[in-house]
Formats: C-alpha cells, structure tokens, sequence
C-alpha cells in the first residue's frame, strides 16, 4: 500500500483523465471504485478489494442528484469530505474524484441511460427514475476514468445486477467486481443513511437482518416454499410498530426473477421504511 502518498485529488474530468492515462501509460490496471462518499467499512471493502486486484486505484464521491426522488434525501443525505479523503488516503487510493454536479450533467443535458426489464421490479416501484439516475452516473463515471475494473457492493444487490446488465449490453470494457455485504457487530448492514437511525430505532431496524437470518435457517432445514419463507419475513419486518415493509421476494440471482419454489440458488431481498429511513437487504439462499 502506499499510505504515505497523497492521493491525486480532483473535481476535474481533464485532470482524472490525464491522471489514468499516465497511469495506462505506465503499464497499470486502472481500479474504480464509485461512491456518495460518507464512506464507511462497507466502501472501504470496495476499497481494499480494488487495491488488492488493480495498481491505481480511483475513488469517487459524488452524490448524484438524479438517483434521488424529489421526496428523498437528496440534500440531507451526508456529505464529510474531509473524513473521505483521510479514508481514502489510508486505504492508498492513488486518485479521488470529486465532481461539481456541473461537471457530470452538463448545461443542457437530455442523455441518460435506462436498462429496462430488470429495473422494473423490487426498488423499482418505490424510486422511480432511480436506477435511470445510478445507470447514467455509472456509465459517464466508467466513460471518464476508463476502468479495467469497478467494484460494487452485493448490499445494493439489485443495483449491482443492472450494472452488469449495462455493461453487457453496451460493450463497457469494465470487469464488474462485487463485494459481500459488511455488517455493523450486530448485523445491520452498512449503509450512510444508518447515522438517521437512534437507539431503539437502530433495534427496530435490525429487523430486516433477523428476518433474512431466518429465513436462511428455515431453508437450511429443507424448507422450499417461497410464500410460507416470505410470509414469515414480512411478518417480522411488519412487526416493527414504526416500520413500513416496501417488498419482500425472493428471485433468482442471475435476473432477478421471482421464484415460487426454491430448487437452486436464490436471493431473498428486502426493502423496509423504518422511521422513516428507507433501508434495504438482502441474503443468498443457500441450499
Ligand atoms: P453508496 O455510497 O451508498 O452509493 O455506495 C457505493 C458502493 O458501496 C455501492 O457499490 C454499494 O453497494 C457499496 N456499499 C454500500 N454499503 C455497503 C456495505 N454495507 N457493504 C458492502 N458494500 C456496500
């Protein structure tokens, strides 16, 4: 790792460019990892996995305006760059790129990218444009900085299969990397928007996490039943007096598709408002 060095940090698109083509130039694997920022042990997993399978490594932090419903949190969401870059600079990330929203959708803009079919379900519904926003974002990021490789988090698992599902169907010359899951020590998942989340409203949230827990047991014990295993999980999510269940499903891993029995690898997700907070998880089903 180099600690020591200051990573290269810029909210220019000339100036990352010219960075990673003299780090091209020089023979290194180019590594991207994307980011809000407000980086946490779940980002920093990306980090090091990036590091360990690339020699210049790109951060970014950008919290993208058009990922954001016009009622989310668009403006509270947390912003700490100065911690960021500490992280990043600990972790030896050789560039961050911190873009103006100017810099990303320029004046005037009308181009986006939409992947369709596998967007439509699970978060789709709640967030429209959302996966609209993280496509467009992620493709313009993949077009700056010219990746050999990005990493992303199963956390977000839905996001992470329309990714790959982009990067498919537009010949994107971009390894996609995913990362498990990081939990807190009692196993919430990881996320920046858990710092809305106080005391007995963090306990409530743990929810979602137990009841993936437990429906990962009851498959283990043979049972195949998808409607008995989502009966149960939405019941425990539900039984939070202050938790809005969005959706509970299990699909197949590989597209996302619901499945009523399970007779291979499936995905159990879920997605919950706990106090308001929009949560989501997810577990692999093991058989
Ligand atoms: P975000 O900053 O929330 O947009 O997330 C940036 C990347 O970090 C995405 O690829 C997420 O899936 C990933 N990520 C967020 N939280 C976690 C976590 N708890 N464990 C692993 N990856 C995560």
């Amino acid at each position: 790792m180099s600690e020591a060095v200051d990573p290269q940090v810029t909210g220019e698109i000339a100036e990352v460019r010219a960075a990673v083509r003299r780090a091209r130039a020089e023979g290194l694997s180019i590594g991207c990892v994307p980011t809000m920022g407000a980086l946490h042990a779940g980002h920093l997993s990306l980090i090091d996995e990036c590091r360990r399978r690339s020699r210049y490594v790109v951060v970014t932090i950008f919290v993208n305006p058009t990922q954001f419903g016009p009622q989310e949190d668009f403006k509270k969401y947390p912003r700490d760059l100065k911690k960021d870059e500490g992280l990043a600079k600990e972790r030896g990330v050789d560039c961050i790129f911190i873009p103006s929203q100017g810099e990303i959708y320029p004046e005037g803009d009308q181009t986006f990218v939409v992947v369709t079919e596998w967007t439509r379900g699970l978060c789709g519904p709640f967030r429209p444009g959302h996966f609209r926003g993280v496509t467009t974002v992620v493709a313009k990021l993949f077009l700056i900085v010219q990746p050999h490789a990005a990493v992303f988090g199963e956390k977000d698992f839905q996001q992470l299969l329309v990714i790959q599902r982009m990067v498919q169907d537009l010949h994107f010359p971009v390894g996609i990397i995913s990362v498990p899951t990081v939990r807190e020590p009692d196993g919430l998942a990881m996320s920046s928007r858990n710092i809305y989340l106080k005391g007995e409203q963090r306990e409530e949230a743990l929810n979602l996490y137990v009841s993936l827990q437990e429906a990962q047991e009851q498959v283990k014990k043979g049972d195949r039943d998808v409607k008995k295993i989502l009966t149960e999980v939405r019941r425990k999510i539900a039984s939070g007096p202050h938790t809005d269940l969005e959706y509970a499903e299990i699909v197949r891993p590989e597209n996302l598709q619901p499945l009523e029995g399970i007779t291979g690898p499936a995905r159990l997700l879920v997605a919950a408002r706990v106090h308001g907070v929009r949560l989501i998880d997810n577990i692999a089903l093991a058989l």
